[in-house]
């Protein structure tokens, strides 16, 4: 009984062996299956009926480095129902394929845990494109087991995928915040595209909050996706709508000198500041009235987000208004002209104070993801495997 067990080791459970060939540096093992009925794929009538049979070679899982084949002596049976032959199936190995499940699986695995594409070429003995069509029918199986409805908070954002053609292209993702993952990714950013893409996904009215950053596009798409929902400017984004006039304006005075003291500590929030650079600080803007105002108001923004109730987030946020109301420098005004667009959104953070530092944080593992592979060129390949890194 123990050579028994030995056997189904080696080989799959269904099969027994009938000898070991040594060919080279692989093992072929001649195996058939027990013959007992089996079921007609058409009709699913039994039958016990031999009508001929037939060889084939299917690759499996190499042990000790040694390539692995397994012969099998399939047999055809007779269906007197549908007056045809059928072949018998074999557990571990879907019909038409030329290798087993459990090959297929570790190369997934190869591909995951090895440096390069030629370490998992020589270790599994195969070719590249073998390797990618079974690594990605892995993933997309897998995939397609992780098939959960919307969460109830989203975080919505996008990251660069290629350059092709000139032309930047990016991927879109939507996180689920609570549980740590990421729900999708689509290629593209547009709104019909975007929606394109989700709209199969189930339960779009059960999501209550959806961050994201400062974008029209997003905030219609999101309107129309979870209508139910609502809808938080993401904190940090709203924070640096001032970093690139201060930069400009700052630039303008000092040239780019990347190792200047004042840029760190303009950059900076003022908060955590000591008292010295703060008057340092407060002595140099001195000279420069417009710069100053824009640093002011940077200051209120981070101002804006400490407040801790909803309501006197709504004054101070009107205060603001008013206030940048009475300037007249254009970069101010437009900061005005975007908090007053994006007002419900912006206050609807106070509610919860969720933000999308976890989206940002996919990012990064998204841009690991692309030089792992080298980049991508195609954008199914690249999903599916960002998703198997980011989705579970
Ligand atoms: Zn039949």
């Amino acid at each position: 009984m123990p050579i028994k067990k030995l056997a189904q080791f080696l080989v799959l459970p269904e099969l027994n062996i009938l000898k070991v060939e040594k060919v080279h540096r692989a093992h072929i093992y001649h195996c058939e299956k027990a013959r007992h009925f089996e079921y007609c794929p058409r009709c699913n009538t039994p039958s016990n009926v031999t009508y001929d049979h037939r060889t084939v070679l299917v690759r499996d899982e190499p042990i000790r480095r040694s390539q692995c084949l397994l012969k099998i002596k399939k047999r055809r049976l007779y269906c007197k129902q549908c007056r045809k032959p059928f072949t018998e199936p074999i557990d571990g190995i879907f019909k038409r394929q030329r290798s087993t499940q459990r090959f297929k699986r570790a190369l997934t695995w190869g591909c995951t845990q090895m440096r390069s594409l030629k370490a998992v070429r020589e270790n599994y003995q195969c070719s590249n494109s073998m390797i990618y069509t079974s690594v990605f029918s892995q993933l997309e199986i897998k995939l397609r087991e992780y098939n959960n409805p919307w969460p109830k908070m989203i975080g919505v954002d996008e990251h660069f995928f290629t350059r092709r053609k000139g032309y930047a292209e990016f991927f879109t993702i939507f996180t689920d915040l609570k549980g740590h993952r990421v729900r999708e990714a689509v290629f593209g950013r547009s709104k019909a595209e975007v929606l394109e893409k989700v709209k199969h996904i189930s339960g779009r009215d059960n999501v209550e909050w959806v961050v994201m950053d400062l974008s029209e596009t997003y905030r219609s798409i999101t309107k129309e996706l979870f209508p139910n929902a609502k809808r938080v400017a993401d904190k940090f984004h709203v924070l640096r709508l001032l970093s690139p006039a201060l930069r400009r304006r700052r630039i303008e005075i000092t040239g780019d000198r990347r190792t200047l003291r004042i840029k760190r500590l303009l950059q900076k929030n003022r908060k955590d500041l000591s008292y010295f650079d703060r008057q340092d600080v407060d002595r140099w803007l001195s000279n420069y009235p417009e710069l100053n105002l824009i640093y002011r108001f940077k200051e209120k923004l981070h101002e804006l987000y400490r407040n801790t109730h909803p309501e006197r987030a709504k004054l101070s946020f009107d205060r603001l208004i008013l206030e940048l109301g009475m300037t007249d420098i254009p970069e101010l005004k437009t900061l005005r002209r975007t908090l007053i667009s994006w007002k419900e959104e912006i206050l609807n953070y106070f509610e919860r104070r969720i933000t999308n530092a976890m989206t940002e944080g996919f990012n990064r593992i998204a841009s690991l993801v692309k030089n792992l592979g080298f980049g991508y060129r195609n954008e199914n390949n690249y999903r599916l495997r960002f998703l198997t890194a980011c989705a579970s």
